[in-house]
């Protein structure tokens, strides 16, 4: 199937920004959470990882669900959906009502413009659809390089992988440019 055909259009533009919202809300968790079980920057001697393992059992990207970093409250699914849980909790722990950052909602509707913008622009192509995720890893590694002033390997390779495999899609034909 040619997905140039079928890419141009205002639902893919909706699809991708939805998409863009999902990935936007794993960045925070990323950003979140990697310098802490990497114990970089300000995490570096372990304490704070010591303490979310006693809380939770394991500390993982996906291990607690979103907790609210100063009372441990969970937020609930309905809470956690990008953009709009912030909203309905407005911008408060439901718990403790300390405030929870504009930098969450904020990443997750950068995203969701990147993806529909980009989409929009380029349309739906494989080789081009690299660019996503390649912006995902690049804000990564900026925001925790910044944090903590560390570069996190795992994180730099699969960003050269993503990039190889662009330009190995671009050359395998997979191109909206190769006509
Ligand atoms: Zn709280």
């Amino acid at each position: 199937m040619d997905l140039s055909q079928v890419s141009n259009g205002w639902i893919a533009i909706v699809w991708f920004g939805l998409l863009g919202l999902c990935v936007g809300s794993f960045v925070n968790v990323v950003c979140h959470r990697l310098p802490i079980i990497l114990k970089l920057g300000p995490y570096k001697d372990g304490d704070k990882l010591l303490e979310l393992r006693a809380k939770h059992g394991e500390f993982t990207l996906s291990n607690p669900r979103s907790t609210c970093p100063c009372c441990s409250t969970n937020i609930k699914v309905y809470q956690n959906i990008p953009v709009v849980g912030w909203i309905m909790l407005r911008g408060k722990c439901s718990m403790c009502r300390r405030p929870i950052s504009i930098k969450y909602p904020a990443t997750e509707l950068l995203f969701s413009a990147a993806f529909a913008g980009y989409v929009g622009f380029e349309g739906v192509w494989l080789a081009g659809l690299m660019t996503l995720p390649m912006m995902a890893i690049a804000y990564c590694l900026l925001v925790i390089r910044l944090q903590t002033k560390r570069v996190v390997a795992p994180l730099a390779l699969a960003y050269v992988v993503t990039v190889v495999a662009q330009i190995a899609l671009t050359k395998f034909g997979y191109s909206a440019y190769s006509g």
